[in-house]
């Protein structure tokens, strides 16, 4: 099978994560064994990657028809964007469609990927893995000597939530990466290199470190949480479960 030679896509999703619907150009669908893939010269929806899953909504036909868009994913070229569904797609290559987002499960991953990095300032240890969930997330620290306390945790992530601090990006150079290496919480995954760029999330005086994800504006948004269980995972290692309080 050849390869198809994807173009880079326009990620709408960082400049603004709250951007529900947008316009795009179709620029391929192609079949392959796993399902039909879609190519777009830019889109709303977040290719899973940092431990936040692929976006799921609607691409909408010239006509008003809607194709279902099952998961979302990085593409083999570095910049590519790839949409996916297991449905024969209602637009052909060159329409001008329309992106809808599914809004209320983006808004959930966003704030639970948010409270996660609120986790990481909770907890001072070197991060070794993550996920976000629409209900759960949880993150995966080497604790060393570190006691973990639940009840601890719990209270003082609340107080964060609850502080409404703002959540912001900023960019800075490889070079100014490289020269604070502090930045970097997670010892597993290294932030992509190479682009020239890394985006930070910044909750002043609370939590900075480089992520592609989609976060909250402000951290009021997450609501309540409860630490739902801490695992052992090992001598030196802890999973600690995070979950909304709401159903
Ligand atoms: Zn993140």
């Amino acid at each position: 099978m050849t390869e198809t030679i994807a173009p880079p896509t326009e990620d709408l999703f960082r400049a603004d994560a709250y951007q529900t619907e947008a316009g795009a150009v179709v620029l391929a669908v192609t079949e392959t064994e796993k399902g039909i893939e879609i190519l777009l010269d830019r889109t709303l929806f977040y290719p899973t990657g940092g431990g936040q899953p692929g976006d799921t909504g609607v691409i909408v036909s010239p006509s008003g028809a809607e194709t279902r868009i099952m998961d979302t994913r990085k593409g083999s070229h570095p910049n590519a964007i790839v949409h996916h569904t297991d449905v024969a797609p209602a637009f052909s290559v060159g329409d001008a469609v329309t992106l809808r987002l599914d809004w209320p499960r983006r808004h959930r991953l966003m704030r639970m990927h948010t409270c996660l990095h609120l986790l990481s300032s909770v907890i001072p240890a070197g991060v070794t893995g993550g996920q976000v969930n629409e209900d759960k997330g949880r993150l995966d620290f080497d604790i060393g000597e570190l006691v973990l306390d639940k009840d601890a945790i719990e209270s003082q992530l609340n107080t964060l939530i609850a502080a409404d601090h703002r959540v912001g990006q900023r960019w800075i150079t490889d070079a100014e990466l490289e020269e604070n290496p502090g930045l970097v919480k997670t010892m597993s995954v290294q932030p992509p290199r190479g682009a020239g760029r890394v985006r930070l999330i910044d909750i002043p005086g609370v939590d900075l470190q480089p992520c592609g994800g989609t976060h909250v504006a402000r951290t009021s948004e997450i609501g309540p949480v409860r630490v739902d269980k801490i695992e052992n995972k090992g001598k030196r290692n802890r999973r600690v479960v995070l979950a909304f309080v709401e159903a």
